[in-house]
């Protein structure tokens, strides 16, 4: 299996590369991003034998079988070994991983019970085990830098505490994470996790983060690298369970189902994407979207207009705030047919200059509807409030703000003969103030996270000055 850049052109090729190649990269070289030359496919026969394999040997063995078919430079038997200590009972909390509930005319599949209790763990703790190996095995360390305005921060820190090889440095907005949130990354006491507070907002950190990048000279001298929602490795792992959610939903592989997902950067439904183009039987792929609706209108119209920071809302689904979808590329690239040279017009040039992109006139549009299976909804806070309150009045179930606009935008999709499957993507606790604000009561707390707010803490404050925060990755990386 190889992989390629979506921007590579026959004037331009980039290198056709292995897994263990881009699995400490971020963006190609041509500034695309990578996907595997081709989907491998799944039939009918392999299906019935991984609904097997899911029921009788566990989520962890279903997991080797899918990424076996992607990860050739990794002996079968290490990765098995990764796979089944990755996705146990212990960290996610039951045998199923990812078991399904039933709330009226659809489901909710759990991706939210891991050590920060938000769908990023699924990825993120199997990433930190394939870079503990990849750098043992390479006699290598890496310094991962990031910016977080909450789960991915917790989640990063959650699977690289303890790792042998790789040091974290997150940073985040001093004050402007939920105090949740804040207990759950401050309170870590091991010594490759770094918290640095910035002065600032998240769009800072984030400027940090990119002028370190860019210092190319001390990017390879102190062997940064990130773990951003780009990276294959998280997103192939993500796959995964949308095979784990088929095979409880269904009896048979003649039936369909569909799936809505609280969607901001496009990482957790391209997943979706990838499982459907493997042949898993999925009819819709519906990408449910907050006020910060980019892609709800992309899918509506054909447009594709990325905002300014200033039309960029704050809401209570946070995670979901972002002002451009960074994996989308990947399916536009899948959707113009894989012409390379389409994307770095559109991608490379037309979103610099113009900050938009339009292809409604385009024959291929129509085909995101009627061949790849997407639809698409939006959701407010308004909305949310009352789908929060609905689902505990009519089920008992206290569902978290962004799981709350899936199920929002799923009641719109739902097809009486199709099982309607929403992805849960975090758990009510980290939003507690919105739960308050749509129930009158705060959300149930998880036993081990009792107390969690008055540990001690351990972060460093500091301005928004990428020098100082230089230095201090300098001090602490030796
Ligand atoms: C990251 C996140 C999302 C958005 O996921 P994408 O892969 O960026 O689309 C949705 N909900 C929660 C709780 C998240 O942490």
């Amino acid at each position: 299996m190889f992989y390629v850049s979506t921007r590579q052109t026959s004037s331009n090729p980039t290198d056709r590369k292995k897994f263990c190649e881009i699995l400490l990269e971020g963006l190609a070289p041509d500034g695309g991003l990578y996907l595997p030359e081709s989907y491998p496919q799944v039939t009918p026969a392999t299906l019935e034998a991984w609904r097997r394999v899911y029921s009788t040997q566990g989520y962890g063995a279903l997991a080797f079988e899918i990424l076996s078919l992607y990860i050739d430079d990794i002996p079968a038997d290490d990765l098995k070994a990764i796979c089944l200590k990755t996705y146990t009972e212990a960290v996610f909390g039951t045998p199923e991983i990812v078991p399904l509930r039933k709330l009226g005319n659809i489901y909710l599949e759990a991706l939210s019970n891991g050590p920060t209790l938000a769908f990023k763990d699924m990825a993120m703790q199997l990433l930190g085990n394939l870079f503990e190996y990849e750098l043992a095995r390479r006699g290598e360390e890496l310094n991962i830098l990031g910016a977080t305005s909450g789960d991915t921060g917790s989640a990063a820190e959650y699977a690289m505490r303890g790792k042998k090889g790789v040091r974290v440095f997150m940073t985040s907005p001093a004050g402007r994470m939920s105090p949740f949130q804040q207990a759950q990354m401050f309170s870590l006491m091991d010594v490759n996790i770094h918290n640095i507070a910035v002065e600032g907002v998240f769009d800072d950190c984030q400027d940090i983060v990119k002028a370190v990048s860019n210092d190319l000279a001390f990017k390879r001298k102190h062997k940064i690298g990130t773990v951003n929602s780009i990276n294959w490795a998280r997103l192939l792992a993500q796959v995964v369970y949308y095979f784990a959610g088929y095979f409880q939903a269904t009896k048979s592989n003649s039936e369909k189902v569909s799936f809505t997902v609280p969607s901001g950067n496009f990482g957790n439904v391209c997943a979706g994407h990838v499982a459907r183009m493997m042949g898993l039987p999925i009819d819709k792929l519906v990408v449910a979207t907050n006020e910060n609706d980019v892609l709800d209108e992309f899918f509506r119209t054909g447009v594709y207009r990325v905002r300014g920071s200033a039309d960029t809302h704050e809401t209570s689904s946070p995670s979901m705030d972002i002002s451009k979808a960074s994996n989308f590329e990947r399916f536009v690239f899948d959707l113009l047919g894989r012409d390379g040279a389409r994307i770095k017009a559109l991608f490379g040039d037309a979103l610099n200059t113009q900050g938009r992109f339009v292809l409604s006139a385009d024959p291929t549009f129509k085909q995101a509807a009627t061949r790849f299976g997407f639809r698409s909804g939006k959701s407010t806070h308004a909305d949310r409030l009352a789908t929060i309150r609905d689902v505990y009045k009519q089920f008992g179930t206290m569902i978290d703000t962004h799981t709350a606009d899936g199920v929002k935008v799923a009641r719109e999709h739902v097809e009486e003969s199709v099982p309607m499957i929403v992805l849960e993507t975090a758990l009510p606790i980290k939003f507690a103030e919105t739960i308050v604000e749509a129930l009158g009561q705060p959300p149930h707390r998880p036993a081990q996270f009792e107390c969690i707010e008055d540990l001690p803490k351990r972060v460093q404050l500091m301005p928004a000055d990428v020098q100082q925060v230089k230095a201090y990755i300098t001090a602490h990386c030796a």
